[in-house]
């Protein structure tokens, strides 16, 4: 990020293209670029942009979903230099859960208020492990997609909990399968500089990480009308204008299909034992200029940024122009980031209505895509009806 003072030229370039968009004018890769280097001095008028942007898109509300996380199963093919989520199979805390398990936290869930099952997994092991192999065999499934379309089948049944898959890469007939059980669901895009892919890059030896297929799938749920939630990784390698791309590219699907529910905003955490452990953390005004521009990229769609990334200065992305907080477990911990705890809802709460906002709850797919997806007629359809019930009542008798 620049340091060094803006130029006379500089500034008003910079005001110039912030009244742009003020008067409704789209922001452009240019001006993005732009943006997303501001000096320092600069930031509080990005940010004052970014959060006018927000107030007229959903005002005075920040929503967060409860959720349980289930870690179906840790075993993927990839292997993401930042991730220290995946195991091997035999590494220590290498696991898939049972049908059981998977009942039992959601069940834990349903007690404490959750209203989302995330099932978060690795991508495809079965097609490099023969250990995962015999787990789907003993399980009676053919492949790991086989099984998570019967685990959010069987929470959706038993519970009161909506599932939301993150399975990876998907084929259009997966989403299909997987969108009758499930209202939403999601794939982090990351990036689209391909150079990650390179040896000694955050995606050497990642081949779902490829960012065309990882399109290609977001594209395919466009096409099928599935809610999706989607977003970048930032300081795993990138540029600055590689983010401007990344959220440029999704804009582009959601002009095209308008199913992108939320983009979320996630920075890179280092963590000690991971490939990046000596790499340098995206700083917190990168952060910051990162969500604004995607705010001021997508004024109509929900941005996502998780607190527990961030602290103990979370609460500063509100001023971005965040209105979403993405989904927060009272119960299991963030397997993804299991260092970096999620804050308590009670202090959640405290920091955004010191803000000056009321914090919400809301199910995992968003409010304006529920109408749709209450419109099937299946099982899913009269879940999704009675949670929405349901939160509805709740808020009437708090
Ligand atoms: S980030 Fe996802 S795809 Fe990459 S190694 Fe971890 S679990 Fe696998």
């Amino acid at each position: 990020m620049q340091a060094r003072p803006a130029t006379r030229d500089e500034r008003h370039s910079l005001d110039s293209c912030l009244d742009g968009l003020r008067s409704g004018s789209p922001l452009s890769r240019e001006n993005a670029n732009r943006l997303i280097r501001a000096n320092d001095e600069d930031v509080p008028v990005l940010l004052s942009a970014s959060l006018e942007a927000k107030q007229r898109f959903k005002p005075d509300v920040i929503t967060y979903s409860r959720k349980v996380f289930l870690p179906l199963t840790n075993l993927c093919r990839d292997y993401c230099g930042y991730c220290t989520f995946r195991r091997d199979p035999g590494d220590a805390g290498a696991h898939t859960m049972t049908p059981e398990e998977v009942l039992e936290v959601a069940r834990q869930g349903e007690k404490v208020g959750c209203t989302e099952a995330l099932f978060s997994l690795g991508d495809k092991p079965e097609i490099i492990f023969p250990e995962m192999r015999e787990t789907l065999r003993h399980l009676g499934y053919k492949s790991t997609l086989h099984y998570l379309e019967s685990m959010c089948e069987l929470v959706l049944r038993e519970t009161m909990l909506l599932p939301h898959p993150n399975p990876g890469l998907l084929s259009a007939e997966w989403i299909k399968r997987l969108a009758a059980v499930s209202p939403s669901m999601g794939l982090m895009l990351e990036t689209t500089n391909d150079s990650l892919l390179a040896p000694g890059a955050a995606h050497d030896n990642a081949p779902d990480k490829v960012p065309a297929k990882r399109l290609k799938t977001i594209e395919e749920a466009g096409k099928q009308q599935v809610p999706f939630t989607t977003g970048l990784l930032i300081g795993i390698g990138e540029s600055p204008e590689d983010r401007v791309d990344t959220l440029l590219a999704i804009r582009e699907l959601h002009r095209r299909y308008g199913h992108i529910q939320e983009v979320i905003v996630q920075n890179f955490r280092v963590k000690p034992a991971i490939p990046m452990r000596n790499w340098p953390e995206p700083s917190h005004g990168e952060m910051l200029r990162t969500v604004a521009v995607a705010r001021l990229l997508m004024p109509d769609i929900n941005i996502q940024a998780p607190p527990n990334l961030s602290a103990p200065y979370y609460d500063d992305l509100l001023d971005a122009g965040i209105n979403d907080w993405g989904g927060i477990s009272p119960l299991t911990p963030d397997f993804i980031n299991p260092e970096k705890p999620w804050p308590h809802l009670d202090q959640l709460k405290l920091r955004t209505e010191a803000k000056g906002y009321s914090l919400l709850q809301r199910l995992p797919v968003y409010p304006e895509f529920i109408p749709a997806v209450a419109a099937r007629p299946s099982l899913l359809a009269e879940k999704v009806k009675v949670a929405v019930e349901r939160g509805h009542n709740q808020r009437r008798a708090a």
